[in-house]
């Protein structure tokens, strides 16, 4: 483990919150160092979508071309329902932009355009302290050394070890009782699919197809979880059989996408969630500590906007970081970090993203709750509250969160 750190800020968790961080600041000309418990850097979850606040935010770290290049833009979406004998079908509109990208291509084009030795592997932090003097914090490594740093940013997950520091539950409550299994399925001769975005269901099962390429298709399966799936998560093969089991009645190029589905990216998860009105009570900055990304919202797939909205924590905290650590005027003279800089800049992070993440948690919540529950009473009541609140279905993808 390399914990020779001399960084005055000190990123925790290098998935796509913590290397935006740290991307958003080295544009800023500051400097990060990024601990990471994992030997490399890696992604699970074969693939992400990325809608059109998405790629504003990637534009604005630099790397959105890079990124098109490597996903086919979707140009529409296909609800099909396999409840009834005979498949009911309705188009849907997609945003703007909206792509499937490789979440491997995702962190490694973020990783590749840092300095080199900003992310350190092998480094696992179990707790952050505030040293009663200085008021700068402390990190416990998992190998018993302690770093000193003057600001911490968590970006440590949905288990997030920082985000206890706030009073958050370390590991986060289940709310739903879904299941989320994710994949990659290869086309070596190209699929006959076009740049559509189907979702298919069957009573609690969902499918969602998207390509990336055009030999290359990423699915997602929603359903109810199983006492199954503690036992099956580790092994990619009992996991496809599942699925398969669960699948039943669904069309045969699904069933056949499924069946050649490339193993070593099959992924099931059992969502872990925060309510969404945790977000409005807590304050998320404790001296020179905050959190961002899934460590302060986990907001879960429905409405594929947790990794957007990491980005975009990036670039707000940066652009705040950034101008209290440079001089306002002509934005050249770098002042070292004190603490009342930090926490002033941390503040004005936190407020202008705590709505916004809100929002989305709150939205990601119904929509997740509506497919969870086999009560129509229920069901009705959040179609009645989501076509009041969330009747725009861009709401979410117009948002831009500034420049950096
Ligand atoms: C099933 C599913 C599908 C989704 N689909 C989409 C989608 O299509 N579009 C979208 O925008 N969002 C989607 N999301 C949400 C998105 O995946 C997350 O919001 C995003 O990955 C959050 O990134 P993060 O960096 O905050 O956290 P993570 O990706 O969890 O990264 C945390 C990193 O911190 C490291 N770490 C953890 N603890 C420590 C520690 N103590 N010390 C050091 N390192 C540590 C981990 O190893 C990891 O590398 C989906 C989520 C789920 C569950």
């Amino acid at each position: 483990m390399d914990t020779d750190v001399d960084a005055e800020i000190v990123i925790v968790g290098a998935g796509i919150c913590g290397l935006a961080t740290a991307l958003a600041l080295h544009r800023k000309r500051i400097k990060s160092v990024v601990l990471e418990r994992s030997e490399i850097v890696r992604a699970t979850g074969a693939a992400i979508i990325v809608q059109a606040n998405g790629w504003r935010a990637l534009d604005e770290l630099g790397i959105g071309s890079t990124l098109r290049e490597t996903a086919i833009q979707i140009q529409r979406g296909r609800f099909i329902s396999l409840n009834e004998v005979e498949p009911m079908e309705f188009p849907f509109g997609v945003n703007k932009e909206f792509r499937c990208l490789k979440r491997t291509d995702l962190v490694k084009v973020m990783a590749d355009n840092l300095p080199t030795g900003t992310i350190r592997t092998n480094c696992q932090v179990l707790s952050v302290e505030l040293d009663p003097v200085t008021k700068f914090p402390h990190l416990m490594l998992s190998n018993g050394s302690v770093l000193q740093a003057k600001v911490v940013i968590g970006c440590d997950g949905v288990n997030s070890a920082i985000a206890s520091m706030f009073g958050l539950h370390r590991t986060t409550l289940r709310l739903f009782s879904t299941s989320v299994a994710r994949g990659f399925t290869n086309y070596p001769n190209g699929h006959r699919f076009s740049s559509e975005f189907v979702m298919m269901s069957k009573g609690q099962v969902q499918l969602g197809r998207l390509p990336v390429t055009d030999k290359l298709v990423y699915w997602f399966v929603t359903r109810l979880r199983t006492s199954k799936d503690s036992k099956i998560w580790k092994d990619p093969v009992l996991i496809r059989q599942s699925l398969m089991e669960s699948m039943k009645g669904f069309p045969e190029e699904a069933m056949e996408m499924m069946r050649n589905s490339k193993l070593s990216f099959l992924h099931l998860t059992e969502l872990k969630y925060r309510p969404p009105w945790d977000l409005l009570f807590n304050n998320f900055r404790k001296g020179t500590v905050t959190i961002a990304g899934d460590a302060m919202h986990p907001t879960g797939p429905f409405v594929a906007q947790g990794g957007s909205a990491s980005i975009e924590d990036a670039i707000v905290l940066a652009r705040c970081l950034a101008q209290k650590v440079f001089d306002n005027k002509n934005k050249t003279e770098e002042t070292a970090i004190n603490s009342a800089m930090a926490e002033e800049a941390f503040d004005q992070y936190v407020k202008e993203r705590k709505m916004r993440n809100f929002w989305l948690s709150f939205h990601s919540f119904l929509v997740g709750k509506k497919l969870d529950t086999t009560s129509s009473i229920i069901r009705f009541i959040i179609l009645a509250i989501m076509s009041t609140l969330f009747r725009d279905p861009d709401w979410h993808s117009r948002y831009h969160c500034g420049n950096l």
